[in-house]
């Protein structure tokens, strides 16, 4: 049997690199994991510490994490849908394109990309300048492959139903260096019915081929479909729920694809900002055992109280 590829967000700092995330995934019980090369909400980038890669790659060796499923997240502040402030477009497309540097430093192969969001110009010229950067971006046939991630819709977000991130790639030259990343939270809040799943791989299927699907965020939502909202919730606790989660997550189809969390940091008390934990080593072991853990906050609370 082929063995869940399962991980989490977790964190890249210049001190640690490579080997803290290593670390971290480790520690959450994950074979794989994601990382922002600096903050995600901006785009300072420090060099990459090549001692703390090399040591990273090594201790993936010898836990059997593969490379080929460890994801990239861009930032997510960039937007190549709109291009009325030329400098800022130009600059987040040569921000892209050393993100796939540091991707191939890292040895990483897949970058997950919000799509933009068009502010007012429109879809189609939206989607006509996500088309044209990613020309520019992807101007050779190897290198990292960037996954967009549909989106719940929020604002003027592009890349929200599966028509328009089929678009974009037919597009794109070279689109074999083009795959989706499925994210349950958006799906969901964008329309889609999470909880027939099988129906809506289908309607992925022909429209854009499930072989094209590179990643999986698993996380449940806080409001209803079609809410257009995107507030991710913990497995269980939101309005797809445990079960149809656990489908997806074992998905005979699926198998192959690396399915990361993103749910939200647990808070010391129910609305406390200031304190909170990570909520992904318990997550994963609910997932393992495919059993709903109704007190899984309460056990984050109890096991980083202390700390
Ligand atoms: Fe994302
Ligand atoms: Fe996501
Ligand atoms: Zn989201």
């Amino acid at each position: 049997m082929e063995k869940l590829i399962i991980g989490s967000h977790v964190s890249f700092s210049q001190r640690d690199g490579l080997l803290g995330s290593v670390n971290e995934a480790l520690k959450y019980g994950g074979n794989t994991f994601m990382i922002y090369t600096g903050a995600p909400q901006n785009t300072l980038r420090a060099k990459i510490n090549a001692e703390k890669t090399k040591e990273g790659q090594k201790l993936m060796q010898e836990n059997h994490i593969d490379i080929n499923n460890v994801i990239i997240h861009a930032p997510y502040i960039i937007n190549l849908a709109n291009s009325i402030n030329r400098e800022k477009y130009q600059f987040t497309i040569d921000f892209l394109k050393e993100e796939l540097k540091r991707a191939e430093t890292l040895g990483i192969k897949k970058i997950v990309l919000h799509p933009g969001s068009h502010v007012g110009i429109g879809t189609e010229r939206g989607l006509t300048n996500i088309i044209n950067g990613l020309n520019i971006i992807l101007d050779k046939k190897d290198g990292p492959i960037i996954l967009l991630e549909t989106m719940a819709g929020k604002g003027s977000e592009l890349g929200t139903t599966f028509e328009e991130l089929k678009t974009i790639i037919d597009g794109v030259k070279n689109n074999e260096r083009l795959g989706v990343c499925l994210d349950t939270c958006h799906l969901n809040d964008a329309g889609y019915d999470v909880a027939n799943f099988d129906k809506l791989l289908k309607e992925f299927d022909d429209i854009i081929g499930t072989d094209k699907i590179g990643c999986i965020h698993i996380n449940d939502s806080k409001n209803e479909k079609g809410a257009h909202k995107d507030r991710h919730e913990n497995v269980g606790f939101g309005t797809i729920g445990f079960d149809n989660l656990i489908k997806i997550i074992y998905h005979e189809k699926l198998k192959k694809v690396p399915k990361i969390l993103e749910t939200p940091f647990v808070s010391i008390d129910n609305d406390s900002k200031d304190r909170t934990y990570p909520p992904y080593k318990f997550e994963i072991d609910m997932i393992k055992k495919q059993k709903y853990n109704p007190n899984l906050k309460e056990d984050v609370r109890n096991h980083y109280r202390n700390f």
